[in-house]
């Protein structure tokens, strides 16, 4: 159905929006294409295909650990290089079908999975949700977001706050320069293609002192990006800066090597 008539319009006028849109244009699986009972609904075959991320992890980084090795055991690469993020997250393994997922939802403009994928992202998020006092979406260049029509990051965030009631603050945080693209870049080269790319507005550096925040995005691939915006917050004074995405790259982690 339209998207942008279910997640434009609330209330009354959504639930009429929707009915009215689900006669003409009649739901769809987000991932085979084939008729659902309702927007945004994957048939029972598909969850077999999406990889949902569960402890045992990384306290830090959240990656995914090959078996238990207590709590509170934090992965080597967070061990030799202290992760500006505090604390990361995800709700899946960036693999076939999420990235077609996230692919069709960010460049295709297809929104009816965001309630779902959201569901997701709370699910697989306590440990950066609780406390927290702002959701910052990772921005969006203008030129980019001009093209794109939407920033996908502040639409997960706005959905993630109507479940959970914290504020989405994206007015602190901007892009101020377009960067490359990342992809086949080495952690390095991801960090400095993104380094200084991110800046805070007066209104942010108002707000941040002594505040725990968490940044939303769609997919975090070395955690880059999410670095580069935690930064300035925390030279703002963030007390502490986290990270929640729907989708993560992962090669599981043997704790013991
Ligand atoms: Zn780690």
């Amino acid at each position: 159905m339209n998207s942008w008539l279910r997640y434009g319009a609330p209330g009354a006028l959504r639930k009429a929006g929707t009915f009215i849109g689900n006669i003409i244009w009649p739901p769809t699986s987000p991932l085979t294409g084939r008729r659902v009972a309702a927007s945004g609904l994957l048939e029972p075959e598909c969850w077999q295909c999406l990889h949902f991320l569960d402890p045992p992890w990384c306290e830090t980084c959240g990656v995914p650990f090959a078996f238990p090795v207590g709590a509170g055991a934090e992965c080597g690469a967070c061990i030799a290089r202290q992760p500006v993020i505090h604390k990361a997250r995800a709700a899946l393994v960036y693999a076939d079908q999420s990235r077609r997922l996230v692919l069709d939802f960010k460049h295709g403009g297809r929104l009816d999975a965001l309630d779902q994928m959201t569901a997701w992202m709370v699910r697989a998020g306590p440990d950066v949700l609780d406390g927290s006092s702002a959701l910052i979406p990772v921005p969006l260049h203008p030129t980019r977001l001009f093209s794109r029509r939407f920033n996908q990051s502040q639409l997960l965030a706005r959905a993630i706050s109507a479940r959970t009631g914290i504020p989405v603050e994206s007015g602190w945080l901007l892009r101020r320069r377009r960067t490359p693209s990342q992809a086949g870049q080495t952690g390095r080269g991801r960090r400095r293609n993104v380094a200084g790319a991110f800046a805070l507005t007066a209104a942010g550096d108002i707000a941040l002192a002594g505040m725990t925040v968490t940044l939303i995005d769609d997919v975090m691939t070395t955690g880059a990006t999410f670095e580069a915006c935690a930064k300035p917050l925390l030279r703002a004074g963030a007390q502490c800066v986290n990270a929640l995405s729907l989708a993560r790259v992962v090669k599981p982690v043997d704790p013991t090597t």
